[in-house]
């Protein structure tokens, strides 16, 4: 069985990635999500081990020590840190694996894994952004505030990303989303593996 694609979504907060990434997903049943480990609080309506794997500063520290991590960043004051067991396992499954993380994860992926493909997702506007990030109701106006210049510092790498996407419409967001996923399917190499017999037959 072929390997895994591996793909990093990162995104100011508010621009929409976790909807879209979730649409993906459940669009696609060759891709699925890490579920990352953070020191944050739980927000209201979140799961443990389906948002986030919600672990303690001293938990976070020790798997860090134990190398259990891929990547790890420190976002807003709280730790983020990416499975690298269970990135690989699933991987090597040949599922495909969407890793949500922030711009220093992601290059800290692209140094260790170059075949990783980047993905960035920006909001329309900056009235758009604020908007969104106003909308979710669960923050104080001093979070909102540090929030849209954490986003402002965020976009600013979108450069280092290898595809951009503009969450506009959603579902025009939605389907370019899938057409890179089907794109780098049928990359020629990967294609090449997957019908080695036809190949075979077609140049013997
Ligand atoms: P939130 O706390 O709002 O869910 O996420 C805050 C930021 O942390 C987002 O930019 C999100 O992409 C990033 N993030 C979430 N999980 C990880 C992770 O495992 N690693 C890194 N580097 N960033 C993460």
């Amino acid at each position: 069985m072929s390997k895994g694609i591996l793909y990093t979504v990162s995104a100011p907060s508010g621009a929409g990635k976790t909807s879209l990434v979730n649409a993906l997903v459940k669009s696609s049943p060759e891709v699925c999500v890490s579920v990352s480990h953070t020191t944050r609080a739980m927000r209201p309506g979140e799961e443990n081990g389906v948002n986030y794997h919600f672990v303690s500063r001293e938990k976070f520290e020790t798997m860090l020590e134990q190398g259990a991590f891929l990547e790890h960043a420190q976002v807003f004051g709280n730790l983020y840190g990416t499975s690298q067991k269970w990135v690989e396992d699933t991987l090597k499954s040949g599922l495909d694996v969407i890793l949500e993380i922030d711009w220093q994860g992601a290059a800290q992926v692209r140094r260790l894994m170059p075949d990783t493909v980047s993905l960035f997702i920006l909001p329309p506007s900056l009235s758009a952004l604020r908007q969104r990030l106003t909308g979710r109701g669960q923050d104080d106006q001093a979070v909102i505030d540090a929030r849209m210049s954490e986003a402002i510092s965020e976009i600013s790498h979108y450069v280092e990303a290898d595809y951009m996407i503009i969450n506009d419409d959603f579902t025009v967001a939605l389907a370019q989303f899938q057409a890179l996923i089907t794109s780098q399917h049928l990359r020629q190499s990967a294609q090449a593996e997957r019908h080695a017999p036809l190949l075979q037959e077609l140049l013997p």
